[in-house]
C-alpha cells in the first residue's frame, strides 16, 4: 500500500493560524518547536507502516522550506510541497516522477490518502483513490483552524473512511474492505457495520442521531461509492439480489446499534412509499428484508391527497413543508418515552430526516436513530472536453448503471457541446 499523508493537522498539530508564517516560508521553520506538536503515535504509526512494507509520502500545501525541514528532520519521509490541493495535477506529476509509484498507480487500490480537511478528500477523489478523514484534534478546536470550517463540510465531500486516531487508521489500512461503509462493503462481499455519523443531537430525555450507510457520488470518486446502486433502487426491474444486499447492510449496522446501547429500541420503521412511487413498495420491499430484533412497524402514512413530490421542491424549507403537510405518524402508536429507528433511502437536504425527527419528538419519543441508505456527496470533476474545451461532468446511466463523461448540452441545462466519453470498468 502507498500512503499519502497530509502534514498539518494530520501528522502535526499545526493547523492553527499561529504556524502560518512558517508554513508560508516567511519565517524559518523551528523544527525543535514543531516537534512538540507532532501528534502522539504519529512516529510509531509511520514506523509500523514501514515495517509492514507500506510506502509513505507527505503531500502538503505548505512551503518547501517548511515541508522539507519537517519531512526530513522529524518523519524521515519523502514529500511533495505546494501540492495545490484539491487540484490533482502536481500530485499526478509527482506520482509519475517516482519510480514504482507510476506503475502502482495503474491499480488505484494500491493507494490511500489521509488528511484532515475537505481539500485532502477532494484531491483523493480526483485521483480516484480511497481517502481517510482524520480527526486527531479535539472537536472544540475545529473552529480555530485556518479557514477549513466545520466537520460537516468534510463529510459532504465523501471520505471513504474516518479515523479518530492512528490505531484506527492502521486498522483501516490493514483491513480496507471490512472498514468500508456498511452498504459499500456488502458489494465487496464483506459485512461492515460502519456508518457516516452525520449529526448527533442530545436532548433532555435522549438523542437524535442521523447516520448514512453509503456514499452516492457525483463526479470523480474512488470506485467504492455506490451511486449506481442508488439509481437501481428506482428501477422497476431492480433485482432481488440488490434488495437483499441493501437489507443486509441495514441488518449488520442495526446489530451493532443494538449491541451498543444500554436501552432497547422499541420500534423499527421506515419512510413509507407513496401510492404513486415507482417501483411500488420501493422502500417496503427493502424494509421487509431487514433482519432485526427490533419490532417492525409502519409508523408513517402519506396523505391521500398528496400532490407533487419531494424532488420537485427545490430547497430545504419547501421540502420540509412538503413533508410536514403530507407525511404523518399514525395516531394509534403510543410513542411516549419510546426509542425509534427510521429507515430511508437517501439523505440529501436532510429535510425529511429533520421533519420526521421533529414529529417523533412531538409525540414523546426519546431516542431517534435516522438511517439513510445513501447520502449525496458534493459534485467534483476536472475533466476537460477534448472537442470544445469546456468542463465535463460524470453522469450515470440510470438504467444500466454505467458511468460516462458528459459535455452537457443546453437541452440538458448545460453549456457544453454534447460530447460523451465512456468510462470503462469504473476507473
Ligand atoms: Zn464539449
Amino acid at each position: 500500500m502507498i500512503i499519502f499523508l497530509d502534514l498539518d493537522g494530520t501528522l502535526t498539530h499545526t493547523a492553527h493560524p499561529y504556524f502560518k508564517k512558517m508554513k508560508d516560508g516567511i519565517e524559518d521553520t523551528d523544527v525543535e518547536f514543531i516537534k512538540k506538536y507532532v501528534f502522539p503515535n504519529a512516529l510509531n504509526f509511520i514506523k509500523e507502516q514501514f515495517l509492514l512494507g507500506n510506502k509513505l509520502y507527505i503531500i502538503s500545501d505548505s512551503h518547501p522550506k517548511y515541508v522539507k525541514a519537517i519531512a526530513e528532520q522529524i518523519f524521515d519521509l519523502p514529500y511533495l510541497s505546494l501540492a495545490d490541493k484539491p487540484n490533482d495535477i502536481k500530485t499526478r506529476n509527482y506520482i509519475q516522477s517516482i519510480p514504482g509509484l507510476s506503475e502502482a498507480f495503474i491499480n488505484k487500490d494500491n493507494f490511500i490518502l489521509v488528511g484532515d480537511s475537505w481539500l485532502d478528500i477532494a484531491l483523493g477523489r480526483l485521483l480516484n483513490i480511497r481517502t481517510v478523514l482524520t480527526t486527531f484534534y479535539n472537536s472544540n478546536e475545529i473552529d480555530t483552524r485556518d479557514g477549513i470550517g466545520d466537520n460537516r463540510k468534510q463529510i459532504k465531500h465523501g471520505p471513504t473512511y474516518y479515523a479518530n486516531n492512528f490505531d484506527e487508521l492502521a486498522e483501516i489500512i490493514s483491513n480496507p474492505w471490512e472498514n468500508l461503509l456498511a452498504l459499500e462493503s456488502v458489494f465487496q462481499g464483506e459485512n461492515s457495520s460502519k456508518a457516516v455519523k452525520f449529526k448527533f443531537q442530545k436532548h433532555e430525555n435522549g438523542f437524535t442521531a442521523f447516520r448514512c450507510l453509503a456514499r452516492q457520488e457525483d463526479g470523480e470518486c474512488d470506485k467504492y461509492a455506490r451511486a449506481d446502486k442508488y439509481f437501481q433502487i428506482d428501477n422497476p426491474d431492480r433485482s432481488t439480489e440488490l434488495l437483499n444486499k441493501l437489507a443486509i447492510s441495514v441488518s449488520t449496522y442495526l446489530y451493532r446499534v443494538e449491541a451498543q446501547n444500554s436501552f432497547n429500541w422499541d420500534y423499527l420503521s421506515y419512510v413509507s412509499d407513496k401510492k404513486t412511487t415507482t417501483p411500488p413498495n420501493k422502500m417496503k420491499e427493502i424494509f421487509d428484508l431487514v433482519e432485526s430484533d427490533i419490532p417492525k412497524v409502519e409508523l408513517f402514512k402519506w396523505d391521500e391527497n398528496v400532490v407533487g413530490s419531494l424532488r420537485n421542491n427545490p430547497d430545504y424549507k419547501s421540502r420540509r413543508d412538503f413533508i410536514a403537510k403530507y407525511l404523518s405518524i399514525y395516531e394509534s402508536y403510543d410513542l411516549k418515552d419510546k426509542s425509534v429507528v427510521v429507515l430511508d433511502d437517501q439523505f440529501t437536504s436532510s429535510a425529511t430526516a429533520y421533519e420526521i425527527a421533529t414529529q417523533l419528538r412531538n409525540r414523546g419519543a426519546n431516542n431517534i436513530l435516522f438511517i439513510a441508505l445513501f447520502y449525496l456527496i458534493l459534485p467534483l470533476s476536472n475533466k476537460i472536453c477534448p472537442k470544445c474545451g469546456k468542463g465535463m461532468q460524470i453522469k450515470i446511466n440510470r438504467k444500466k448503471g454505467n458511468k460516462f463523461y458528459s459535455c452537457t448540452p443546453p437541452e440538458y441545462r448545460g453549456e457544453g457541446c454534447g460530447n460523451t466519453i465512456n468510462i470503462y470498468n469504473g476507473f
